[in-house]
């Protein structure tokens, strides 16, 4: 049964941002990815729902970094570790950008200790030249400290939510007071229907709608892949534009629509022949002020 189409998103002010960082951000977006560089201070992590089931980095430090002398995880199990050396890398970079923050692990993991969150959030929030995307999939933990968090309006907390099970994590994630929050519905691995609760949770009754969400399929090269349905990726897509949130529609996954495992690449990101690239809210605001930040703090630094 062919579906009805869905809506345009509405037009993007991205034009306002200066050339260069405007041509970074959409050669990325052209990849399907809604981030320009990655910090990496917690690595190796433990599953805690589904969308754990096939997390490449899980794979990654158990068949490759865990037998590869030099790396941070030779002969390690995988267990979570934290790397604040990385963190110095957001207050070096004086050129503005979106950074993914961590993109191997979880900073509330119950490993780390109040001190080495709050460590984490400071560097954060010493940068604010950037925009920085923190993930994941602990929003209890994140429930409990954001209260005790200085959340800068660059920092845009993000928690994960695969299944209709996991969608107590926005209304964790708005208990933690971040300034911008998103959620990111990736890998989709089972239907969330447009409900009352859904809408609720995306825009609350008398707030701010989330600033962002992402929406992708799952990719991985393991045979337990768990396809995302078309008609799943229209409810989100639809439901966010009806909300007034922003969509980053990121991939379909590698099994295309049709069923076939063709790869992320093939199966792309273009649904109704048009592909969903939003921003966040604030996100350019942000980023056309961020040059002038960056050159205050380079200055400070010398
Ligand atoms: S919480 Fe994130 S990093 Fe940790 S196992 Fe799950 S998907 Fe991987």
């Amino acid at each position: 049964m062919p579906y009805p189409p869905l809506p345009a998103a509405p037009p993007s002010d991205i034009h306002r941002l200066p050339h260069g960082l405007r041509t970074l951000i959409e050669a990325n977006h052209e990849k399907g990815l809604y981030w320009d560089d990655s910090i990496n201070p917690q690595k190796g992590c433990d599953p805690v729902s589904t969308g754990c089931t096939n997390c490449f980095m899980l794979d990654a430090v158990k068949k490759r970094y865990s037998k590869m002398p030099g790396s941070p995880y030779f002969g390690s199990d995988g267990s979570a570790m934290f790397f604040p050396k990385e963190l110095d890398k957001l207050r070096d970079d004086f050129d503005p950008k979106r950074y993914f923050s961590p993109i191997m692990g979880d900073p509330y993991h119950e490993d780390f200790n109040d001190e080495t969150v709050a460590l984490y959030h400071e560097a954060l929030r010493q940068a604010p030249y950037h925009w920085i995307y923190s993930f994941t999939k602990r929003s209890e933990r994140l429930a409990e400290v954001g209260r005790e968090i200085e959340w800068g309006p660059h920092i845009c907390s993000v928690v994960s939510v695969e299944n209709e099970d996991y969608l107590y994590r926005i209304a964790d994630q708005w208990e933690a007071g971040a300034l911008r929050n998103g959620v990111s519905f990736e890998p989709v691995v089972g239907e969330i229907r447009d409900t009352p609760e859904l809408r609720r949770l995306l825009s609350p009754p008398g707030g701010r709608p989330l600033d962002i969400m992402f929406i992708g399929g799952e990719s991985t090269k393991n045979d337990n892949i768990r396809p995302m349905r078309e008609a799943w990726a229209r409810t989100l897509i639809r439901v966010g534009l009806e909300l007034n949130v922003p969509v980053f529609f990121k991939q379909v996954g590698d099994v295309d629509f049709d069923g076939r495992r063709v790869g992320a690449k093939k199966a792309g990101r273009v649904i109704d022949g048009r592909t969903y690239d939003a921003l966040p809210r604030g996100c350019v605001d942000h980023l056309v002020r961020a040059p002038y930040i960056a050159e205050a703090a380079r200055r400070r630094s010398r």
